[in-house]
């Protein structure tokens, strides 16, 4: 873009014909994008859900899709419960990464559903369902650029995340954490998912100063990841 230009006043007192020159506008490939931040209401309504989901699912014999939707629900609601603690605008690859990291890893329970153990046998789910996995998107992020590893390391904190809430299932086999190490499934009593759980809320509400949405763009500079 040619620069454009204005008149001094100065000059322009003086004879009207000099022109200075003025920088071109921002262009919009250079600002921030979207960012999202929960409110304290919306912190709730993510612990309403994971309760209700988790509830439902120790009440009632629910058929296995509903209480796929449940649980997913209930993860990705942690999820956003991570991303409040953090008490700060979070880009928008970043919250799609954390909730991809929170519920993409399911899919790996697909081929069991279909009759296939490709991906688990001897495990209490499926292999991709370890800290391998979590490694292997370590070792990515340091492979990628600067500005996508965030998004990557994000994905990954997500999938710890979603192994923490699934070694706390109530009766379940656990997770093989250690998996191809061993095929042993690590449990934790649901009391420590509630707890952590409770702690990120706590951070979230605490550090809450004003009511959160998604917008196009932050005036804030910064305090974002
Ligand atoms: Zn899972």
């Amino acid at each position: 873009m040619p620069p454009s230009f204005e008149r001094s006043s100065r000059d322009d007192r003086r004879s009207g014909q000099v022109l200075t020159p003025v920088p071109p506008p921002l262009r919009p490939s250079g600002r921030r994008g979207p960012s999202w931040r929960l409110s304290s209401r919306e912190v709730l309504i993510c612990v309403a859900v994971i309760a209700a989901a988790d509830l439902s699912m120790w009440r009632w014999k629910l058929p296995l899709g509903v209480q796929a939707l449940l649980d997913e629900s209930a993860h990705g609601a942690t999820g956003a419960a991570m991303l409040a603690a953090l008490g700060i605008d979070v880009e928008m690859p970043v919250v799609l990464a954390v909730f991809a990291g929170s519920l993409l890893i399911d899919l790996d329970h697909l081929p069991g559903l279909l009759g296939s153990g490709a991906l688990q046998q001897g495990t209490p789910r499926p292999y991709t369902h370890s800290l391998l996995t979590v490694s292997v998107m370590l070792v990515a992020a340091f492979l990628v650029s600067r500005r996508r590893r965030k998004i990557v390391i994000a994905a990954a904190v997500a999938l710890v995340l979603h192994f923490f809430r699934d070694m706390a299932e109530p009766g379940g086999s656990g997770v093989a954490l250690l998996w191809p190490v061993s095929d042993r499934g690590y449990v934790i009593g649901y009391v420590w998912y509630a707890a952590g759980l409770a702690l990120l809320v706590t951070v979230a509400i605490a550090g809450r100063t004003s009511v959160p949405h998604i917008r196009g763009g932050s005036s804030r500079g910064d305090g974002r990841f």
